[in-house]
């Protein structure tokens, strides 16, 4: 939803300028041919250049501002992700990204109220996923009193609601809201599961995720528009798009995992944990009668999660010295308490 919106938006509003464009009054045929063809250096009218380069006289400019622009933003718009190091394009402001994140969060609770599905605070479900979720979110801040070294990360004020719903899933929106479903909770056998949850849930906030998956719809809807109007063709922006942003969803959400396993073993549980919380997933799936080829799904397929858990394990289990030169080799919620 987040990511399709603003694209129809704009794909509908670039469509209306393209008609409004049509509208001319007619043209005499002579005015039109002159408008249409060129007239070589013997004088002869031709309906066409004749150079590929050069089909409707816009092919170089159009490559010309697509390269410029491109290597400016590329340049001076990427940030770096936090323990994977990656550097990734953000054309979104924090603020934007936080405000994007707080209309989704109170429209689900909103409705969870509505539908009465909402768990109180009292409630031990409830209860449980606060306690593990705050765990978790020190850890990402790095900084126990929001003093974190990741500027988008201070000042978070994390929510973690429970909706009582039969749904085997949890996701969390820019700015530290997080909501899980009852039947999910009811799929997992411990603490440690649960945390392996929701430290995923919350690496997807420290790599702003969202923020890149904007940025990434808008490029792509700018690099269709400069190719449509250089080469003068309608093109499937929808199935080229989708088939691109399916792609990299796995791919942020196989960096989700990797992050996820090292905040959870920084937060002094079992990163493995993971493992068997994967194994359920699929086969609740399974049972479901899901089968979605993966290169359509925006999550890689359990089986592949799992492979790639177990190789990243070892490097998170590892006391994160490494991750954070100079700093005690002893979790923050630890040290305070
Ligand atoms: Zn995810």
């Amino acid at each position: 939803m987040l990511r399709r919106s603003p694209l129809r938006l704009l794909t509908r509003s670039a469509a209306y300028l393209k008609e409004e464009g049509t509208g001319t009054a007619p043209q005499p045929f002579s005015d039109w041919l002159q408008s249409r063809g060129f007239r070589d250096v013997r004088g002869y009218q031709h309906f066409r250049r004749r150079s590929a380069f050069n089909a409707q006289g816009r092919l170089l400019p159009g490559i010309a501002v697509a390269t410029v622009g491109s290597l400016v933003v590329w340049t001076t718009c990427r940030e770096e992700i936090p323990y994977t190091h990656r550097k990734h394009l953000i054309l979104v402001s924090q603020d934007q990204e936080k405000r994007l994140g707080q209309q989704v969060f109170k429209q689900v609770k909103e409705e969870a109220v509505q539908q009465r599905k909402l768990l109180p605070a009292s409630h031990p479900y409830t209860r449980l996923v606060q306690r593990v979720g705050k765990r978790i979110s020190q850890q990402a801040t790095d900084g126990f009193r929001g003093t974190g070294v990741h500027s988008h990360m201070q000042g978070l004020e994390w929510e973690f609601l429970v909706v009582d719903e039969d749904q085997e899933n949890a996701f969390v929106v820019p700015g530290g809201k997080v909501v899980v479903y009852s039947g999910l909770l009811k799929m997992l056998d411990d603490e440690e599961e649960l945390a392996t949850v929701l430290s995923h849930e919350v690496a997807h906030v420290l790599a702003r995720h969202v923020a890149e998956k904007v940025t990434q719809s808008m490029t792509w809807l700018a690099f269709f528009i400069i190719l449509e109007w250089t080469l003068g063709l309608p093109l499937p922006i929808d199935i080229i798009s989708g088939l691109v942003m399916s792609q990299n969803s796995r791919k942020l959400e196989t960096e989700a995992d990797r992050i996820g396993l090292t905040l959870a073993a920084q937060a002094c549980y079992n990163p493995s944990a993971f493992v068997p919380v994967m194994t359920k997933l699929g086969e609740a799936e399974a049972k479901a009668g899901f089968k979605t080829p993966e290169f359509l799904r925006t999550h890689p397929v359990s089986t592949t999660r799992i492979r790639q858990i177990k190789a990243d394990l070892p490097a998170a289990e590892e006391k994160p010295a490494h991750l954070m030169p100079g700093r005690p080799n002893l979790p923050t919620w630890a040290r305070q308490t």
